[in-house]
């Protein structure tokens, strides 16, 4: 079972922010912004290539449900969800990161 099945399952702890029948969301382990939210699918789904577009309308009103709870959907905020190896993503379990709470920047990326 891959690491965030074992936080959706409560098998990991983590500092949920929000979960309901099919999403849930927690507070990133290794935040690099004030506000800095992973939120996932409970089903296994490896990456945003596999997600249906039904499931990505759902996650797109829980996401905003975030947004509001934390108060950051009036400042602003930035949604990334990475994609494979060269998007830079570690974890194979489809997730949003949700970052706020700051001015953000747009670095360069490579
Ligand atoms: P990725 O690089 O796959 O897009 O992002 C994975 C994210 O998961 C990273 O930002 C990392 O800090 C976070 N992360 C990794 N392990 C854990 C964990 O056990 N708990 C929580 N809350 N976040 C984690
Ligand atoms: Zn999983």
């Amino acid at each position: 079972m891959c690491l965030f099945c074992k936080i959706v399952n409560k098998e990991i702890p983590s500092n949920l922010v929000l979960e309901d029948e099919d999403f849930i969301a927690f507070h990133d382990i290794n935040p690099i912004a004030p506000v800095h939210v992973l939120a996932i699918p409970k089903a296994h789904i490896g990456s945003f290539n596999d997600i249906q577009a039904d499931t990505m309308a759902k996650i797109t009103i829980f996401i905003q449900n975030i947004a509001k709870k934390l108060n950051i959907s009036k400042s602003g905020y930035r949604i990334i969800t990475n994609i494979g190896n060269e998007g830079g993503q570690e974890v194979k379990h489809i997730h949003f990161h949700i970052l706020g709470g700051a001015q953000l920047h747009w670095p360069k990326l490579t």
